[in-house]
């Protein structure tokens, strides 16, 4: 570990994050709704993103609605508007990239931009054009987003959690320690809950328990992405920004761990869509449509819910009607989530 030793930005990683992103696109869209607590999600019935005013008064991401209106009866419950949330995406990485042209469009409200050697050029420190970053964005999109800067992705994304909304910190690496200690390592980008639990058991609890592990005791207990995980926490670079983008995908996935596990059906078809929403906003932002899509949950490994869609074609994505996707899932799950199995095609 060399953090008091080396320089504290070798690399100049930022890692931006919109807060409550697509409430904010709301908001941003219709300013009386500005201080309200507003919710999106209306469609799937569970909140897909809640405003910092909905969030005050107990609203979470994943709740069903009619719990919303327990705890806050008078939340602005609006359908989601993706195409919307689209353009406001567009719209972030276009400001982050009159800065730097190495962007990493990460998801619809987050990218990595690499500031690495831009000092000279922009005349300003590496925080001082987070800071600029950060004002261009609040100011121009008109709602909040969250900062985080250092040597690496994983750290960065340490720092744009750190302090939210609205939150810019940077972390060099001779304060790494610092930020470290205090983040329990189940926090840490990439760290699952499985994996948490694993190093737990090792008396790994922190971010800074793990990174301080010497490297043969990580290479022999963990796998790749995990070793590449404890080298980004020690300031190295291993996961470099794509900034080239992807054309193809031989798919999409996203997965969602439930803890605790549930059998809760409405809740588990809630979430699948949620995921099949999700890997749809990807390809329709590369401008690709799938032939299949395909769903499972694992129970026996804390129910774990997958929908891949396979891009093959370069149309954008084809509408599912809710009534067509209730009856896969209904035939996919038999009623019961007590096996694994891929659940559907079409
Ligand atoms: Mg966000």
């Amino acid at each position: 570990m060399t953090w008091n030793s080396s320089r504290s930005f070798p690399r100049a990683i930022l890692h931006i994050d919109g807060d409550a992103f697509f409430a904010s696109c709301e908001v941003a869209k219709n300013p009386h709704l500005r201080g309200k607590p507003v919710i999106t999600g209306k469609e799937r019935g569970i909140v897909s993103a809640a405003s910092y005013e909905a969030k005050a008064r107990g609203v979470k991401r994943g709740m069903r609605l009619f719990e919303v209106l327990k705890v806050c009866p008078d939340a602005v419950i609006l359908p989601s508007d993706y195409e919307t949330y689209s353009i406001f995406s567009e719209r972030m990485y276009a400001i982050v990239r009159r800065y730097t042209p190495a962007v990493e469009e990460y998801s619809i409200d987050e990218c990595f931009a690499d500031l690495t050697g831009l000092r000279r050029v922009l005349g300003m420190s590496y925080v001082d054009m987070a800071a600029a970053i950060k004002r261009d964005l609040d100011r121009e999109l008109g709602m909040t987003f969250s900062l985080g800067l250092s040597a690496t992705k994983v750290l960065a994304k340490i720092g744009s959690k750190w302090k939210k909304p609205s939150g810019l910190t940077a972390i060099p690496l001779r304060d790494a320690s610092t930020f470290l200690g205090k983040t329990p390592v189940g926090n840490v980008w990439g760290i699952g809950p499985n994996t948490a639990a694993y190093l737990n058991k090792y008396g790994v609890r922190t971010a800074l328990d793990f990174a301080e592990k010497d490297e043969v005791w990580v290479r022999k207990l963990l796998t790749k992405p995990a070793i590449g995980i404890w080298h980004e926490l020690n300031g190295e670079v291993t996961d470099e920004l794509n900034t080239e983008g992807r054309h193809t995908y031989q798919s999409i996935s996203k997965t969602k761990t439930f803890t605790p596990p549930s059998t809760n059906r409405d809740f588990i078809y809630s979430q699948l869509s949620k995921n099949i929403e999700n890997a749809c906003i990807k390809a329709r932002r590369w401008r690709l449509a799938t032939p299949a899509i395909f769903s499972s949950s694992r129970p026996r490994t804390s129910n774990i819910t997958v929908v891949r869609s396979s891009s093959r074609t370069q149309h954008p994505f084809r509408k599912i009607s809710c009534a067509r996707w209730r009856s896969i899932f209904r035939r996919s799950t038999r009623g019961e989530y007590s096996t694994a199995r891929p659940a559907s095609c079409f």
